[in-house]
């Protein structure tokens, strides 16, 4: 078992704080991301986790067990980390089982350790070989088999694929998912790539400024973001917000957009305000007949889709729609967006209404 768990755990570097009090649980065998812009507190948050940084005050867990003083050695784990330092003078063999012999580990078991890790990365023909003359994607797959080859209770990576190129970096992406389903080791992995988290992740923790902005499925968070950062974050080009003084009464309303009224989901909060409407782009519809309209500024092509950028008396807002339905500059478009797929904010608080 290795579940992993953070109660409280909130880190300070002098008088700045890293990492506010923060609190989550990684299940045994979750795939689980931490996700968020440069400086947002996910390394230091990982760091703690695997016993590299001490956090200020807080619990940590793994397998049930309080490691909050444990160093990373003594908790029996693996790192995988962006720039790979193999040993450049060992062959791939060598390199994979070095942790293995460093531990006093007899030469049969290792053989037989280092030829299973190696059928399971599909690098079983390049074991002789130096590790100098590989190529990038097989020294990643190297420094993975000296990671896995110990066999531990869970792996931290930090962004692993990050020096990689945009199409390697997504077939890598995709094989490490594979590589964990084959083995169901618990991960913890960093990234500030919103598409690699949604790609990979069981579970994805978004972070600014130190705090926990949401936690959740990727699906959860895509649909259901609890705040406008969480929102604006993710997704390509990102959601929409429509702003706009309201009412929002208890148990659901609608608002009046230009005459036209948009029903928006359930909300406990019954107050006057501004409010931010969010839409996604594929979510706003183009028909002839709404009384809410908007002019086009632009129109980019992106093959089967378009991404469309509109004006409307609520500020700009960008569309997804197929490339099929037309769309020209400086023309005047009957908007209308489904009520289902809506999130509300409080503008000031930028906390979605629910
Ligand atoms: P990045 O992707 O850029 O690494 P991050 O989200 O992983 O960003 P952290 O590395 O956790 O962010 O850093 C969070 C904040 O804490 C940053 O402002 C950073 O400058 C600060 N920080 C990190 N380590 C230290 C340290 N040892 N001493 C002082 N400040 C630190």
């Amino acid at each position: 078992m290795a579940q992993i768990r953070i109660e409280n755990v909130r880190k300070e570097f002098g008088a700045f704080t890293a990492v506010q009090s923060s609190s989550f649980t990684v299940e045994d065998g979750e795939f689980f991301m931490l996700l968020g812009p440069s400086g947002c507190g996910k390394t230091t948050t990982l760091r703690m986790m695997a016993g590299l940084e001490l956090p200020t005050s807080g619990q940590i867990y793994i397998g049930g067990e309080e490691v909050g003083m444990k160093r990373a050695r003594e908790r029996d784990i693996a790192f995988v980390f962006q720039m790979f330092a193999l040993y450049p003078h060992m062959n791939v063999r060598k390199n994979i089982s070095y942790p293995l012999v460093s531990q006093g580990m007899k030469k049969a078991d290792v053989a037989a350790r280092v030829a299973e890790v190696a059928r399971i990365l599909r690098i079983e023909g390049i074991l002789d070989k130096p590790v100098g003359g590989l190529s990038g994607g097989d020294r990643q797959r190297v420094a993975l088999g000296r990671a896995i080859v110990r066999n531990p209770k869970a792996f931290f990576m930090d962004e692993p694929l990050g020096a990689l190129d945009a199409e390697f970096r997504e077939h890598m992406a995709g094989e490490l998912r594979a590589l964990h389903d084959r083995m169901g080791a618990t991960t913890v992995y960093v990234t500030h790539d919103q598409l690699e988290a949604m790609q990979m992740g069981d579970k994805i923790v978004v972070m600014n400024h130190g705090v926990i902005e949401q936690f959740g499925r990727p699906q959860q968070i895509y649909d259901w973001p609890a705040t406008k950062f969480v929102a604006k974050f993710i997704g390509s080009p990102s959601m929409n917000f429509l702003e706009f003084e309201g009412m929002i009464g208890v148990g659901g309303d609608s608002i009046d957009l230009g005459g036209k009224k948009v029903a928006v989901p359930a909300s406990r909060e019954g107050r006057a305000g501004t409010l931010s409407l969010g839409v996604r782009p594929e979510h706003v519809r183009f028909v002839d007949d709404s009384s809410y309209r908007g002019r086009v500024i632009a129109v980019e092509y992106l093959g089967t889709t378009q991404i469309v950028t509109i004006e409307t008396p609520n500020g700009e807002i960008k569309a997804r729609t197929p490339s099929s339905q037309a769309a020209r500059t400086d023309e005047l478009l009957g908007l209308d967006f489904n009520a289902r797929t809506l999130t509300l904010f409080n503008a000031e608080t930028g906390r979605a209404l629910v």
